[in-house]
């Protein structure tokens, strides 16, 4: 079959990689890719956020079928304008990707599916927020009630943080997405993802991760979109894992069905583990980067199998195959991001990296000129390794992190401590 992913990060690298490993594939193409991408897989250039776009494209191109990688072309309706045309495409309705678009539509469904999560309560005016924050005391959460791409969330560990948080939101720093603001009972624990592909009857887990937001060693430094990520999560043992598929993914997916905007594609749940409990923090409507290059490490072809399953709401009769494995992935970055970075440098070492069914440098923001390949991102690969053990996955990964030769670039040393 021909297949469109769209997308052009290490996801979409990593989510091509383990397509081509499946032999239903014929022909890949990847809108719009990268230069790792471009090694392995046709590359267009396609504006995804486009749903006429993307659907005339992948008519005129026979795609018969289409997954989607980030969340603005999920948001922006592209699954449902795929669908009306009659092509099967991988991820959730614009109406149903409202769970990772809308943090308010997340927590009624929440309330409404008696899914356990975080107290919460939403404004529209700074004056009674303020007041609930100073009624509630502090640690507290403020958040930007759309998409800030990671950045309105503020977890305020005093009332004066929460208080200039709020402010700082309705003076307009977020647009839109913050002319509602939600406040949230600070929640302890350990966070974990947990992902699982919904077809609106059937849900079907794939994988757990934990990844590591923080710029540097130790967890300090600026949040990023990422730095590093291996799975499984040893915090979501198989028991907690099952409480949370049972008391909180399946009521969310039954009330979105129930609502008529059943949700089709991977659900990304990110939780808090605390006391051996799960609650819910957020939902995603896509697989995480970096998350999903160790996800499709360890998963390989079968990732395809799956999606077309999901798909075709046949995941009631589809199964995983687990190997007794672990994934991790290391982000190389280039210095100064998340700030400001330059962009153009060159990165030495890459043909000499293996490429194996448990060695891959997934890139992110990279293009080739002139034969080399140049940094032009703020993330710019993900090197990741399968192993026995989460140790070797992680000793593998470093080793080939080390020959990588881009003195531009940096890493976190210590991905995966919590788990070791
Ligand atoms: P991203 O897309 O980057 O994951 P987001 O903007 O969708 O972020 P959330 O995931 O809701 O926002 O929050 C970001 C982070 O803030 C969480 O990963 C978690 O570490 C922390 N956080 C959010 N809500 C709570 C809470 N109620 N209690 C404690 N920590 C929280």
């Amino acid at each position: 079959m021909n297949i469109l992913i769209l997308g052009s990060g290490g996801r979409e690298h990593s989510l091509a990689w383990a397509v081509l490993q499946n032999p239903k594939c014929d022909r890949l193409i990847v809108a719009p890719g990268n230069a790792g991408i471009a090694q392995i897989a046709d590359c267009a250039s396609l504006d995804v956020d486009d749903p006429s776009a993307v659907t005339d494209f992948a008519v005129e191109n026979s795609i018969d079928f289409v997954i989607v990688g980030p969340e603005a072309p999920l948001a922006a309706g592209v699954v449902d304008m795929l669908r009306n045309a009659g092509i099967l495409a991988f991820g959730p309705t614009a109406a149903a990707a409202k769970l990772e678009a809308s943090k308010t539509f997340t927590k009624e469904i929440c309330d409404a599916a008696n899914a356990p999560t975080a107290a919460w309560a939403r404004f529209t005016e700074a004056a009674p927020a303020r007041e609930y924050v100073r009624e509630r005391g502090a640690p507290i959460v403020v958040k930007a009630d759309g998409l800030a791409a990671g950045k309105g969330v503020v977890v305020a560990m005093t009332v004066p943080e929460a208080i200039s948080a709020i402010d700082h939101m309705f003076d307009g720093a977020f647009g839109e997405a913050g002319a509602e603001v939600v406040i949230e009972e600070f929640m302890g624990g350990e966070e974990a993802s947990y992902f699982v592909l919904c077809d609106g009857k059937t849900c079907l887990p794939i994988g757990t991760a934990q990844d590591h937001k923080r710029a540097f060693d130790g967890d300090e430094g600026p949040n990023t979109g990422g730095m590093g990520a291996y799975s499984p999560a040893p915090v979501l043992t198989d028991e907690i894992a099952k409480a949370a598929l049972e008391q909180i993914i399946e009521p969310t997916m039954a009330e979105m069905t129930r609502r008529g905007t059943p949700y089709t594609g991977v659900l990304y749940a990110g939780l808090m583990i605390e006391n051996g409990a799960p609650r819910l923090v957020e939902y995603n409507a896509r697989f995480g980067d970096p998350e999903c290059q160790v996800l499709m490490m360890r998963l390989g072809g079968q990732a395809l199998d799956l999606m077309l399953a999901c798909a075709e709401e046949r995941l009631a009769e589809a199964q995983v195959q687990w190997a007794d494995d672990h994934a991790v992935t290391v982000v190389l970055a280039a210095q100064g991001y998340p700030g400001s970075y330059n962009k153009g440098s060159e990165i030495k070492g890459l043909r000499e990296m293996p490429e194996t069914s448990s060695e891959m440098v997934f890139h992110a923001g990279t293009t080739r000129q002139d034969g080399k390949i140049t940094a032009t991102g703020g993330r710019v690969l993900n090197v990741t390794a399968r192993g026995k053990s989460l140790k070797a996955a992680r000793d593998q990964a470093y080793a080939m992190a080390e020959r990588i030769d881009w003195p531009e670039g940096f890493y976190r040393k210590d991905i995966g401590w919590r788990a070791l």
